[in-house]
């Protein structure tokens, strides 16, 4: 008799151990810090919003690290140079003329891509869009690639399901960041995306009503998808307007929202820790009120 107390009380026991594992992380998510793929500090937010308010927009929201890619490059610098210990800066082609439509046809654009990269500590290419693959300039992609490759860096692309399946064609070991999760390309096809390629990630910025439910649930579909690959989703605000910025917390925490209703290591994982991985940076809340 005892020893079948004893073994049910290690049944329950290891159920209780089981289940707090797949317990949603709940409230607790408001102490796990955030890094934010998905940061554009561009010329028009630069009245609005100083380098200095734009941490501190980070630091009430506890976003302790950010992707940064700007329009023109120079956003990203300043933003860098003034909180180096919590900017990843990314090289955003986009200057000038050279606009999401037009970038790849661009005069010069490989060789201001090459200097910059050579000046400045980018850890990343992009966000770039490449929309319409039939004028889209392949020799210029095939030095980005090559470019991604010599610095050991991503590429962070805004696209359908097509164009990231051309650039692993050009470059089957790159490492691409699928921008907004391929923004408007269904579930399915997200999830096949991702199985295709084994060294996609993707930023979940606006996803967030995709992802979650009208009752303030995880639809189902996602779920799946978020939940088989926990390893290679991370969140973002994308902040490429200004309105944006005004929500900045607002943003933040509808991904925390999200966020609270998987359990802790998945939500971990998207919240900072597949960043961390990706680019070898440590991510804390001990970062924010620092710079
Ligand atoms: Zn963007």
């Amino acid at each position: 008799m005892i020893v079948v107390a004893a073994a049910a009380l290690l049944f329950l026991g290891q159920t209780a151990l089981a289940d707090e594992g797949h317990e949603p992380i709940g409230d607790a998510i408001r102490s796990v810090p955030i890094f934010d793929a998905h940061i554009h500090y561009k010329q028009e937010a630069w009245q609005t919003y100083s380098t200095s308010s734009v941490i501190k927009l980070m630091d009430r929201s506890g976003v302790a690290m950010a992707l940064v890619s700007s329009t023109p490059d120079e956003g990203t610098i300043r933003l860098f140079e003034y909180a180096p210990n919590r900017i990843v800066p990314e090289l955003r082609p986009y200057h000038g003329a050279a606009r999401s439509s037009n970038w790849t046809e661009i005069a010069g654009m490989a060789d201001y891509l090459r200097k910059r990269l050579e000046t400045y500590p980018h850890r990343g290419i992009g966000e770039f869009h490449l929309h319409n693959l039939d004028t889209v300039n392949r020799p210029l992609l095939r030095q980005v690639t090559a470019m991604a490759k010599t610095h050991d860096i991503p590429l962070h692309v805004h696209s359908g399901a097509a164009p990231v399946h051309l650039l692993y064609e050009l470059e089957p070991s790159l490492t691409i960041i699928w921008a907004h999760a391929g923004l408007s390309e269904p579930v399915a096809v997200v999830e096949a995306t991702l199985a295709a390629h084994p060294s996609l990630h993707a930023d979940t910025s606006y996803r967030e009503n995709d992802i979650l439910a009208s009752d303030g649930m995880i639809d189902p579909a996602w779920r799946k998808v978020i939940e088989r690959f926990a390893d290679r989703l991370m969140v973002g605000s994308d902040t490429w307007m200004n309105f944006q910025w005004d929500n900045y917390a607002e943003l933040i925490s509808t991904n925390r929202r999200w966020l609270s209703r998987f359990p802790r290591d998945i939500a971990e994982k998207i919240a900072f820790r597949n960043a961390e991985k990706l680019f070898g940076r440590k991510v804390d809340m001990d970062l924010i009120g620092k710079r």
